[in-house]
């Protein structure tokens, strides 16, 4: 892993490592639709920008970069954000420490998370997703999950739409990822009483003893997801965490409670399928007045400052502990992020490139 020297020149221009994707895909990405290029860059702030230019220490591997790699149609009202650039570093949320700015908020030395490449250093121009540091004292590389986005999305999705009650009954998909270890261990703060699917036992170990899940169950061993949710929840479900959707949001839809809430955070099962699944049991939210909602959390970034302080708190406390699955080098980030996609990551997924 490379680091930053104390003689680095900011007016030095040095190699600049970046993953690129390589063509529009459909269906799942693949190490090849991604290339590595070597180019360079000054680090310098170029005279007459507000930008910040930064040196990468930790990329992010997250679900939402798949919907970047396919092209849209102009005004596409499903799209997250831009398509990414065909030859262009992809671009996602990192941790990097400030090597120049000229921005007043700025400055090097700086640690901070938020949008930057996907590359050795990134000259950032849109610094509306750039933070600040606060808790240099904790390992750096939690403000990509817990401390950054996905721990944003697990406390802003499970308190703003699941407005959780004490003896709620939670269902957690994806319950062991980035998104889901935080929000079931928030649940079991919230006094709720908390279950959990993953794939793989490995994943059911750790949602039981490291998480602190009540129960927890294996989707793919399990012959109907129905029954398990049975075994694990007798009296049924007030919030389901959604991550999956497909066949486990039908299962969870007959097995919520009246009154229940569905907060739909994301639904991996789905991306890049040509044929979504048909969800069949949506009537049940009649019935028993289920509230279902979508969220994205771009819309919750005001919550940050809250959510940074209350987590580093908890960490600190040993009242929430992160699992992570560290990637060393660049070169190995294509490879990361399709892991996402067949549930090869255990635990919150990302690549060191660079120490601080
Ligand atoms: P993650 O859980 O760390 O990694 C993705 C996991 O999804 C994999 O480890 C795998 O775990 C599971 N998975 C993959 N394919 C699946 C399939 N076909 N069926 C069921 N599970 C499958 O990812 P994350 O970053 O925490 O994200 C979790 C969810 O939150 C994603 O849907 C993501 O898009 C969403 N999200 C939404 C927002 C928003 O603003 N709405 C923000 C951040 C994240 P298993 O081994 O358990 O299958």
């Amino acid at each position: 892993m490379a680091s930053i020297s104390g003689d680095e020149k900011t007016d030095a221009v040095v190699q600049n490592k970046k993953v690129a994707l390589r063509r529009y895909i459909t269906g799942l990405p693949t190490e090849e639709d991604m290339e590595i290029i070597v180019d360079t860059i000054s680090l310098r702030v170029p005279a007459g920008q507000t930008a910040v230019l930064v040196k990468n220490l930790y990329l992010s591997c997250d679900p939402w970069m798949r919907d970047r790699m396919s092209k849209h149609d102009d005004g596409d009202p499903t799209m997250l954000a831009p398509d990414f650039v065909i030859g262009e570093a992809m671009v996602n949320f990192g941790v990097g420490k400030v090597i120049d700015s000229a921005h007043p908020d700025f400055t090097a030395g700086d640690l901070v998370w938020g949008l930057s490449g996907w590359e050795e250093y990134t000259l950032i121009t849109q610094t509306e997703y750039l933070n600040k540091i606060n808790h240099s004292e904790l390992p750096l590389s939690y403000y990509t999950g817990v401390l950054g986005m996905p721990g944003l999305t697990a406390y802003s999705c499970f308190f703003e739409l699941g407005k959780p009650k004490k003896g709620d009954f939670v269902f957690v998909s994806a319950a062991s990822g980035a998104v889901g270890q935080v929000v079931g261990q928030l649940a079991k703060i919230a006094g709720c009483y908390v279950v959990g699917s993953a794939g793989s036992d490995e994943k059911i170990s750790l949602l039981k003893t490291k998480f602190g899940y009540d129960d927890a169950f294996n989707y793919k061993s399990e012959t109907e997801l129905g029954t398990a949710l049975k075994r694990c929840l007798p009296d049924g479900i007030d919030i389901y965490f959604d991550s999956v959707g497909g066949a486990t949001l039908d299962a969870a839809l007959l097995h919520m409670r009246h009154g229940g809430r569905i907060v739909v955070c994301g639904m991996v099962s789905q991306y890049g399928l040509e044929e979504p699944y048909g969800v069949r049991n949506l009537y049940c939210i009649i019935g028993k007045t289920i509230r279902m909602e979508g969220f994205n959390v771009n819309g919750y970034f005001h919550l940050y400052p809250r959510l940074e302080e209350e987590m580093a708190g908890y960490i600190k406390h040993g009242k929430v502990t992160i699992v992570e699955d560290v990637v060393e080098g660049i070169n190995g980030a294509p490879a990361a992020l399709i892991g996402l996609f067949s549930g090869k990551n255990v635990g919150k997924q990302l690549v060191a490139i660079a120490r601080a």
